[in-house]
């Protein structure tokens, strides 16, 4: 049985996954208050009550807008389903530069995908129209609750509706 609890900020947006551990703290020093709650019991030295399975935070807590979050190789590869994204092969992936750095490229999501190590030579410092190579999706930054996605190994149906409403 899982025991993460899908911990929403105060405005209701998906924040990150904690444990029912740490979720009962949060509860217990009033920083946190839970909106579904479990079958499982938590006991205390003096009672008993539900587990949450979801909890919003009481106070609002500032999230890096997407965009601006750090651009790593490790989510890059990740986002682009580990496969070079000018031929398709798995295998020797590294990142390029769409429009390359010496070009004025900017190191940004929106401008860095995965490439296999002979189509990154192969484009060299050329743009994509001069190399004739397009990456086959328009870079982006990732699902913004990709993270969630990582965490737990299946989503439970109490965390649906906050998840899609989070997605509108
Ligand atoms: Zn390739």
């Amino acid at each position: 049985m899982s025991d993460k609890v899908l911990v929403l900020n105060a405005t209701y947006e998906p924040l990150n996954v904690c444990t029912a551990k740490r979720a009962v703290v949060l509860m217990l020093k009033r920083k946190a208050e839970p909106l579904e709650v479990s079958e499982r019991l938590y006991h205390s030295s003096r009672d008993a009550f539900r587990l949450p399975d979801v909890i919003k935070l009481n106070y609002y807590v500032k999230v890096p807008r997407e965009g601006s979050r750090k651009v790593s190789r490790r989510a890059i590869l990740a986002r682009d389903n580990h496969c070079c994204q000018y031929c398709g092969s798995r295998a020797h992936l590294t990142i390029d530069h769409v429009i390359p750095k010496s070009r004025g490229g900017a190191t940004t999501w929106e401008n860095i995908v995965t490439s296999c190590a002979p189509c990154n030579s192969r484009k060299g410092d050329r743009l994509p129209r001069e190399a004739n190579m397009h990456p086959r999706t328009n870079p982006r930054p990732p699902d913004p609750f990709a993270f969630i996605y990582m965490a737990v190994s299946d989503i439970r149906r109490s965390w649906l509706r906050y998840l899609e409403y989070a997605a509108v």
